[in-house]
């Protein structure tokens, strides 16, 4: 897509501190990283978000989170990882071409993705299942 940052830097058009690239995809140091060495994992090809990408790229592009991941892990950078992946804006999304954050975390740091719980009674717990495998159907 023309006018989309990550297209453009996935393309290599706009240059990135990029740490590790394949036929498909590119992965790029983050600009404002929640802690050193955050990652994004974007695929070469434009898609907006989760349910739009072909699943085939989806697939590959969690197999190279997993590898970042353990990159993260045997450099030292990490302890653990988040992985995060937003799509829309109600879900935190402000870069409209699918990516994968790979977030490594380190014991004290400050790094805050905690929600609060909500409370659901049982019967609504219930409808809630129905919901989801009938959409599923
Ligand atoms: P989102 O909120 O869409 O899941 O995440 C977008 C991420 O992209 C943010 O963490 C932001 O810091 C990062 N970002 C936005 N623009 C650029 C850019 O031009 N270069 C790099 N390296 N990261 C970017
Ligand atoms: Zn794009």
């Amino acid at each position: 897509m023309s006018d989309c940052i990550f297209c453009k830097i996935a393309s290599g058009e706009i240059p990135s501190n990029t740490v590790y690239e394949n036929e498909s995809l590119r992965v790029i140091l983050d600009i404002s990283p929640a802690n050193p060495g955050h990652c994004l994992v974007l695929p070469k090809s434009h898609a907006e978000n989760i349910f739009e990408i072909d699943e085939n790229l989806l697939k590959e592009a969690f197999a190279v989170a997993k590898k970042i991941a353990s990159a993260l892990k045997l450099s030292g950078l990490a302890d653990g990882v988040n992985i995060l992946q937003n799509n829309g804006g109600v879900a935190g999304q402000t870069v409209n071409h699918f990516h994968i954050h790979v977030i490594p975390r380190k014991e004290g740091d400050n790094v805050t993705l905690k929600h609060e719980g909500v409370k659901l009674s049982s019967e609504e717990m219930t409808r809630v299942g129905e919901a989801v495998r009938e959409a599923l159907n």
